[in-house]
């Protein structure tokens, strides 16, 4: 990933977080409010059947519309939410987007993982799990705080160098 686009996706989340609540020492309360930070930019999420076609969630620009499947567990939502609000804000060029459960699907490598390390940086933000982690130090009960998967956690505190 270009540098220029680390530092961008980094001001981005820093601008939602000063719109979310915080703890005494300044960090992002978990787990953040996704809905609230979609409100932000005045988007919509829908739950949606999307009929085994597996799809895990969708971007509309033009009516600025997110959706995700409805079948989904709660933190694979969430996700998804994120993933498609990084598109909203990095890639002012995707129009639509459609986010495959399975990867390798989409042609578009690049800013799908832009919109994933959006996501990672934005549901899990460094100065929260470097207070939390070292209470804890157990990769399931992190992620049960912060609404994300096992897995999401685990790459994050693997990303932050904390395991
Ligand atoms: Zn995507």
């Amino acid at each position: 990933m270009m540098v220029i686009m680390k530092d961008k996706i980094t001001d981005l989340v820093a601008e939602i977080f000063e719109y979310l609540p915080k703890n005494r020492s300044g960090a992002p309360l978990a787990p953040i409010n996704i809905s609230k930070a979609i409100e932000l930019y005045g988007l919509k999420a829908y739950d949606v059947d999307f009929k085994g076609q597996g799809i895990s969630g969708a971007f509309d620009r033009s009516k600025m519309e997110i959706y995700v499947n409805s079948s989904d567990p709660y933190v694979i939502k969430i996700f998804t939410l994120a993933h498609e609000l990084g598109h909203y804000l990095l890639h002012k060029d995707v129009k639509n987007d459609v986010l495959f459960r399975e990867k390798g699907k989409h042609g578009r490598e690049k800013i799908e993982r832009e919109a994933n390390t959006f996501a990672a940086e934005l549901l899990m933000p460094e100065a929260a799990i470097k207070i939390y982690w070292p209470i804890t130090e157990n990769i399931q009960q992190l992620a049960d705080k912060f609404s994300v998967s096992y897995v999401a956690m685990r790459n994050r505190l693997h990303q932050l160098g904390l395991i």
